[in-house]
Protein backbone atom coordinates (compact mmCIF):
# COMPACT_ATOMS: atom_id res chain seq x y z
CA UNK A 1 0.00 0.00 0.00
CA UNK A 2 1.30 3.57 -0.71
CA UNK A 3 -0.61 6.84 -0.26
CA UNK A 4 -0.75 10.15 -2.48
CA UNK A 5 -1.94 13.56 -0.50
CA UNK A 6 -5.53 12.78 -1.25
CA UNK A 7 -5.63 8.41 -1.95
CA UNK A 8 -4.18 5.28 -0.77
CA UNK A 9 -3.22 2.53 -3.25
CA UNK A 10 -4.51 -0.84 -1.77
CA UNK A 11 -2.57 -3.56 -2.26
CA UNK A 12 -5.02 -4.97 -4.70
CA UNK A 13 -4.17 -2.70 -6.87
CA UNK A 14 -7.53 -0.51 -5.93
CA UNK A 15 -7.28 3.34 -5.39
CA UNK A 16 -9.09 4.62 -2.48
CA UNK A 17 -9.61 8.29 -1.21
CA UNK A 18 -8.36 9.35 2.20
CA UNK A 19 -11.75 10.89 2.65
CA UNK A 20 -14.80 8.75 2.51
CA UNK A 21 -18.42 9.59 3.86
CA UNK A 22 -20.10 7.34 7.38
CA UNK A 23 -23.52 6.34 6.78
CA UNK A 24 -24.26 4.46 10.06
CA UNK A 25 -27.63 5.94 11.41
CA UNK A 26 -28.42 7.15 8.07
CA UNK A 27 -31.55 5.39 6.98
CA UNK A 28 -34.58 6.71 5.77
CA UNK A 29 -34.08 7.41 1.94
CA UNK A 30 -34.95 11.19 2.59
CA UNK A 31 -32.06 11.31 5.42
CA UNK A 32 -29.74 8.99 2.86
CA UNK A 33 -30.12 11.03 -0.52
CA UNK A 34 -29.63 14.70 1.24
CA UNK A 35 -26.78 13.73 3.10
CA UNK A 36 -24.99 12.03 -0.35
CA UNK A 37 -26.09 14.90 -2.37
CA UNK A 38 -24.34 17.07 0.19
CA UNK A 39 -20.97 15.18 0.15
CA UNK A 40 -21.09 14.86 -3.81
CA UNK A 41 -21.23 18.13 -3.80
CA UNK A 42 -18.78 18.63 -1.37
CA UNK A 43 -16.34 16.74 -2.93
CA UNK A 44 -16.32 12.88 -1.20
CA UNK A 45 -16.41 10.31 -3.23
CA UNK A 46 -16.34 7.17 -0.90
CA UNK A 47 -19.15 5.86 1.10
CA UNK A 48 -19.23 3.25 3.63
CA UNK A 49 -22.12 1.24 4.61
CA UNK A 50 -22.80 -2.01 6.17
CA UNK A 51 -25.71 -4.66 6.13
CA UNK A 52 -26.60 -3.77 9.82
CA UNK A 53 -26.88 -0.19 9.09
CA UNK A 54 -29.93 -0.98 6.82
CA UNK A 55 -29.19 1.52 4.00
CA UNK A 56 -27.15 -0.32 1.55
CA UNK A 57 -30.36 -0.13 -0.92
CA UNK A 58 -31.08 3.61 -0.44
CA UNK A 59 -27.38 4.66 -0.35
CA UNK A 60 -27.15 2.68 -3.65
CA UNK A 61 -30.51 3.92 -4.92
CA UNK A 62 -29.27 7.50 -3.84
CA UNK A 63 -26.14 7.53 -5.68
CA UNK A 64 -27.88 6.27 -9.04
CA UNK A 65 -30.25 9.16 -8.66
CA UNK A 66 -27.50 11.72 -7.89
CA UNK A 67 -24.46 10.80 -9.61
CA UNK A 68 -25.41 12.06 -12.87
CA UNK A 69 -26.77 14.96 -11.37
CA UNK A 70 -23.03 15.76 -10.48
CA UNK A 71 -21.85 14.72 -13.26
CA UNK A 72 -20.30 11.49 -12.18
CA UNK A 73 -20.67 7.88 -12.88
CA UNK A 74 -20.35 4.83 -10.83
CA UNK A 75 -16.45 4.41 -11.25
CA UNK A 76 -15.98 7.64 -9.91
CA UNK A 77 -17.11 6.76 -6.50
CA UNK A 78 -15.85 3.86 -4.41
CA UNK A 79 -18.52 2.02 -1.97
CA UNK A 80 -17.35 0.19 0.79
CA UNK A 81 -20.40 -2.15 2.86
CA UNK A 82 -19.48 -5.32 5.26
CA UNK A 83 -20.63 -8.43 6.22
CA UNK A 84 -22.90 -8.34 9.47
CA UNK A 85 -22.00 -11.00 12.27
CA UNK A 86 -25.23 -12.78 12.05
CA UNK A 87 -23.67 -13.73 8.47
CA UNK A 88 -20.57 -14.77 9.35
CA UNK A 89 -19.61 -18.54 8.49
CA UNK A 90 -22.09 -20.95 6.30
CA UNK A 91 -24.02 -17.75 5.42
CA UNK A 92 -21.12 -15.42 4.29
CA UNK A 93 -21.87 -15.74 1.16
CA UNK A 94 -25.28 -15.49 0.87
CA UNK A 95 -24.64 -12.35 3.11
CA UNK A 96 -22.13 -10.80 0.65
CA UNK A 97 -24.83 -11.49 -2.52
CA UNK A 98 -27.47 -9.99 -0.64
CA UNK A 99 -25.23 -6.50 -0.30
CA UNK A 100 -24.18 -6.65 -3.56
CA UNK A 101 -28.00 -7.27 -4.53
CA UNK A 102 -29.01 -4.45 -2.04
CA UNK A 103 -26.54 -1.44 -3.53
CA UNK A 104 -27.14 -2.55 -7.19
CA UNK A 105 -24.14 -0.56 -8.09
CA UNK A 106 -22.77 -4.09 -10.39
CA UNK A 107 -19.86 -4.27 -7.73
CA UNK A 108 -18.74 -3.38 -4.11
CA UNK A 109 -15.68 -1.33 -4.17
CA UNK A 110 -14.49 -2.68 -0.68
CA UNK A 111 -16.09 -5.58 1.67
CA UNK A 112 -14.80 -5.93 4.75
CA UNK A 113 -15.89 -8.55 7.91
CA UNK A 114 -17.93 -6.37 10.28
CA UNK A 115 -16.57 -7.59 13.40
CA UNK A 116 -14.73 -10.90 14.85
CA UNK A 117 -17.09 -12.34 16.12
CA UNK A 118 -20.73 -14.67 15.21
CA UNK A 119 -23.69 -13.49 16.57
CA UNK A 120 -25.31 -15.40 19.02
CA UNK A 121 -22.22 -17.27 19.96
CA UNK A 122 -20.42 -16.37 23.37
CA UNK A 123 -17.03 -14.74 22.44
CA UNK A 124 -14.88 -17.36 23.98
CA UNK A 125 -16.56 -19.88 21.56
CA UNK A 126 -13.86 -21.45 19.57
CA UNK A 127 -16.40 -21.69 16.66
CA UNK A 128 -16.00 -17.96 15.85
CA UNK A 129 -12.17 -18.97 14.45
CA UNK A 130 -14.03 -21.26 12.30
CA UNK A 131 -16.58 -19.00 10.94
CA UNK A 132 -14.15 -15.88 10.14
CA UNK A 133 -11.86 -18.67 7.84
CA UNK A 134 -15.32 -19.58 6.37
CA UNK A 135 -16.39 -16.24 5.65
CA UNK A 136 -12.80 -15.19 4.46
CA UNK A 137 -13.33 -17.55 1.90
CA UNK A 138 -16.48 -16.16 0.99
CA UNK A 139 -14.78 -13.24 0.29
CA UNK A 140 -12.19 -14.46 -1.56
CA UNK A 141 -14.03 -16.34 -4.04
CA UNK A 142 -16.20 -13.27 -4.93
CA UNK A 143 -12.63 -11.06 -4.79
CA UNK A 144 -11.77 -13.51 -7.71
CA UNK A 145 -14.93 -13.13 -9.70
CA UNK A 146 -14.53 -9.72 -9.46
CA UNK A 147 -17.95 -8.97 -7.82
CA UNK A 148 -15.71 -7.48 -4.81
CA UNK A 149 -12.86 -5.62 -5.67
CA UNK A 150 -10.66 -5.45 -2.54
CA UNK A 151 -11.75 -7.20 0.47
CA UNK A 152 -10.78 -6.83 4.25
CA UNK A 153 -11.73 -7.03 7.71
CA UNK A 154 -13.37 -4.66 10.57
CA UNK A 155 -12.58 -4.53 14.36
CA UNK A 156 -10.05 -7.19 14.26
CA UNK A 157 -7.22 -6.89 17.14
CA UNK A 158 -4.10 -8.02 16.16
CA UNK A 159 -4.22 -11.51 17.01
CA UNK A 160 -7.25 -11.60 14.63
CA UNK A 161 -4.66 -9.97 12.00
CA UNK A 162 -2.04 -12.82 12.38
CA UNK A 163 -4.62 -15.61 11.93
CA UNK A 164 -6.06 -14.77 8.63
CA UNK A 165 -3.07 -13.54 7.36
CA UNK A 166 -1.46 -16.89 8.05
CA UNK A 167 -4.15 -18.43 6.29
CA UNK A 168 -5.36 -17.12 3.82
CA UNK A 169 -5.08 -16.97 0.35
CA UNK A 170 -5.63 -13.23 -0.16
CA UNK A 171 -4.30 -11.02 2.27
CA UNK A 172 -6.71 -8.25 4.00
CA UNK A 173 -6.54 -5.10 1.87
CA UNK A 174 -7.62 -3.08 4.93
CA UNK A 175 -8.54 -2.86 8.70
CA UNK A 176 -11.37 -0.39 9.79
CA UNK A 177 -10.95 -0.15 13.25
CA UNK A 178 -11.64 3.12 15.55
CA UNK A 179 -8.70 5.41 15.92
CA UNK A 180 -8.74 9.20 16.91
CA UNK A 181 -6.01 11.12 19.47
CA UNK A 182 -7.34 9.11 22.53
CA UNK A 183 -7.22 5.78 20.98
CA UNK A 184 -4.41 5.67 19.07
CA UNK A 185 -4.34 1.73 18.30
CA UNK A 186 -0.51 1.95 18.44
CA UNK A 187 -0.15 -2.08 18.14
CA UNK A 188 -2.70 -2.61 15.48
CA UNK A 189 -1.10 -0.26 13.02
CA UNK A 190 2.28 -1.85 13.35
CA UNK A 191 0.87 -4.85 12.72
CA UNK A 192 -0.84 -3.08 9.43
CA UNK A 193 2.23 -1.77 8.58
CA UNK A 194 4.35 -4.92 8.50
CA UNK A 195 1.86 -6.86 6.04
CA UNK A 196 1.11 -3.95 3.80
CA UNK A 197 -2.48 -3.86 5.18
CA UNK A 198 -4.28 -0.09 4.95
CA UNK A 199 -5.16 0.74 8.13
CA UNK A 200 -8.39 3.19 8.16
CA UNK A 201 -10.10 4.92 10.91
CA UNK A 202 -13.70 5.06 12.01
CA UNK A 203 -15.00 7.31 15.17
CA UNK A 204 -12.22 10.09 14.09
CA UNK A 205 -14.78 13.00 15.87
CA UNK A 206 -15.45 10.24 18.58
CA UNK A 207 -19.03 10.09 17.90
CA UNK A 208 -18.96 14.10 18.29
CA UNK A 209 -17.31 14.14 22.02
CA UNK A 210 -14.38 14.43 20.89
CA UNK A 211 -15.14 18.25 19.09
CA UNK A 212 -15.27 19.91 22.57
CA UNK A 213 -11.63 18.31 24.13
CA UNK A 214 -9.90 21.44 25.34
CA UNK A 215 -6.59 20.26 23.61
CA UNK A 216 -8.23 20.05 19.93
CA UNK A 217 -9.99 23.08 21.02
CA UNK A 218 -7.10 24.94 21.55
CA UNK A 219 -5.32 23.24 18.44
CA UNK A 220 -8.36 24.20 16.33
CA UNK A 221 -7.86 27.79 17.73
CA UNK A 222 -4.09 28.08 16.97
CA UNK A 223 -5.09 27.13 13.42
CA UNK A 224 -8.14 28.53 12.59
CA UNK A 225 -9.84 25.26 11.31
CA UNK A 226 -12.69 24.03 13.36
CA UNK A 227 -12.04 21.02 16.32
CA UNK A 228 -13.91 18.36 13.58
CA UNK A 229 -11.57 19.41 10.78
CA UNK A 230 -8.08 19.13 13.08
CA UNK A 231 -9.30 15.72 14.24
CA UNK A 232 -9.79 14.57 10.88
CA UNK A 233 -6.49 16.60 9.97
CA UNK A 234 -4.53 14.67 12.30
CA UNK A 235 -5.81 11.37 10.99
CA UNK A 236 -5.06 12.14 7.15
CA UNK A 237 -1.85 13.95 7.89
CA UNK A 238 -0.13 10.33 9.36
CA UNK A 239 -2.00 8.58 5.62
CA UNK A 240 -4.85 7.57 7.62
CA UNK A 241 -7.90 7.49 5.60
CA UNK A 242 -11.28 8.63 7.81
CA UNK A 243 -15.23 8.70 7.37
CA UNK A 244 -16.91 10.88 9.38
CA UNK A 245 -20.48 10.88 9.36
CA UNK A 246 -22.57 13.53 9.64
CA UNK A 247 -26.47 14.37 8.58
CA UNK A 248 -25.94 18.27 8.54
CA UNK A 249 -25.11 19.77 5.41
CA UNK A 250 -23.47 22.37 6.36
CA UNK A 251 -20.87 20.01 8.52
CA UNK A 252 -20.36 17.91 5.64
CA UNK A 253 -18.83 20.62 3.74
CA UNK A 254 -16.88 21.36 6.73
CA UNK A 255 -15.79 18.05 7.27
CA UNK A 256 -14.33 17.41 3.71
CA UNK A 257 -11.59 20.48 3.78
CA UNK A 258 -8.79 18.62 5.03
CA UNK A 259 -6.79 19.23 2.21
CA UNK A 260 -5.26 22.69 2.32
CA UNK A 261 -3.88 22.71 5.96
CA UNK A 262 -1.43 21.22 7.89
CA UNK A 263 -1.23 20.87 11.48
CA UNK A 264 2.53 21.43 13.26
CA UNK A 265 4.43 19.09 14.14
CA UNK A 266 3.82 20.79 18.24
CA UNK A 267 -0.06 20.02 17.51
CA UNK A 268 0.36 16.34 15.97
CA UNK A 269 2.05 15.70 18.93
CA UNK A 270 -0.01 17.59 21.76
CA UNK A 271 -2.71 15.61 20.02
CA UNK A 272 -0.97 11.97 20.07
CA UNK A 273 -0.48 12.72 23.30
CA UNK A 274 -4.14 11.98 24.23
CA UNK A 275 -3.95 8.72 23.63
CA UNK A 276 -5.31 7.15 26.65
CA UNK A 277 -7.16 3.87 25.12
CA UNK A 278 -10.50 5.62 24.99
CA UNK A 279 -12.75 3.62 23.33
CA UNK A 280 -16.51 5.41 22.03
CA UNK A 281 -17.29 2.52 20.08
CA UNK A 282 -17.81 -1.23 21.40
CA UNK A 283 -14.70 -3.79 22.33
CA UNK A 284 -14.30 -6.42 20.16
CA UNK A 285 -10.67 -7.52 21.72
CA UNK A 286 -11.80 -10.57 23.69
CA UNK A 287 -13.64 -12.58 20.75
CA UNK A 288 -11.36 -15.61 20.01
P1 LIG B 1 -18.04 10.15 13.94
O1 LIG B 1 -17.91 10.36 12.48
O2 LIG B 1 -16.85 10.19 14.83
O3 LIG B 1 -19.08 11.21 14.54
C1 LIG B 1 -20.37 11.36 14.01
C2 LIG B 1 -21.12 12.28 14.98
O4 LIG B 1 -20.45 13.55 15.01
C3 LIG B 1 -22.53 12.53 14.55
O5 LIG B 1 -23.31 12.57 15.73
C4 LIG B 1 -22.49 13.93 13.92
O6 LIG B 1 -23.71 14.59 14.15
C5 LIG B 1 -21.35 14.60 14.66
N1 LIG B 1 -20.59 15.53 13.81
C6 LIG B 1 -20.25 15.35 12.51
N2 LIG B 1 -19.55 16.40 12.06
C7 LIG B 1 -19.44 17.27 13.10
C8 LIG B 1 -18.82 18.54 13.23
N3 LIG B 1 -18.20 19.13 12.21
N4 LIG B 1 -18.92 19.16 14.45
C9 LIG B 1 -19.57 18.57 15.48
N5 LIG B 1 -20.16 17.36 15.40
C10 LIG B 1 -20.10 16.71 14.22
O7 LIG B 1 -18.79 8.79 14.33
P2 LIG B 1 -19.30 7.48 13.63
O8 LIG B 1 -20.53 7.74 12.82
O9 LIG B 1 -19.34 6.48 14.71
O10 LIG B 1 -18.13 7.04 12.63
C11 LIG B 1 -18.08 7.46 11.28
C12 LIG B 1 -18.41 6.33 10.32
O11 LIG B 1 -17.49 5.27 10.48
C13 LIG B 1 -19.78 5.68 10.54
O12 LIG B 1 -20.85 6.47 10.04
C14 LIG B 1 -19.57 4.37 9.83
O13 LIG B 1 -19.69 4.54 8.41
C15 LIG B 1 -18.14 4.03 10.23
N6 LIG B 1 -18.08 3.20 11.46
C16 LIG B 1 -17.71 1.89 11.32
C17 LIG B 1 -17.70 1.06 12.43
C18 LIG B 1 -17.28 -0.38 12.29
O14 LIG B 1 -17.56 -1.18 13.20
N7 LIG B 1 -16.63 -0.74 11.21
C19 LIG B 1 -18.07 1.55 13.70
C20 LIG B 1 -18.42 2.89 13.81
C21 LIG B 1 -18.42 3.70 12.68
P3 LIG B 1 -24.61 15.16 12.92
O15 LIG B 1 -24.97 14.00 12.08
O16 LIG B 1 -25.77 15.77 13.65
O17 LIG B 1 -23.75 16.17 12.21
Amino acid sequence: MSSSSHSVLLKTGVQMPLLGFGTYKLVSPEDVSRAVDAALLAGYRAFDSAAVYLNEAELGRALKQLLPKHGLTREDVFITSKLGSKDQGERAMEGALHSLSDLDMGYIDLYLIHWPGTLDLEITDPRNSGNRAESWAALEELHAQGKLKAIGVSNYTPAHMRELIQSCKIPPALLQVEFHPKFCQTELRKVCEEYGVCFQAYSSLGKGDLVTDPVVLEVSKNCERTPAQVLLRWAVQQGVPVLPKSSNPDRIKDNARLFDFTLSDRDMDRLSALDCGHKFCRDASQVV
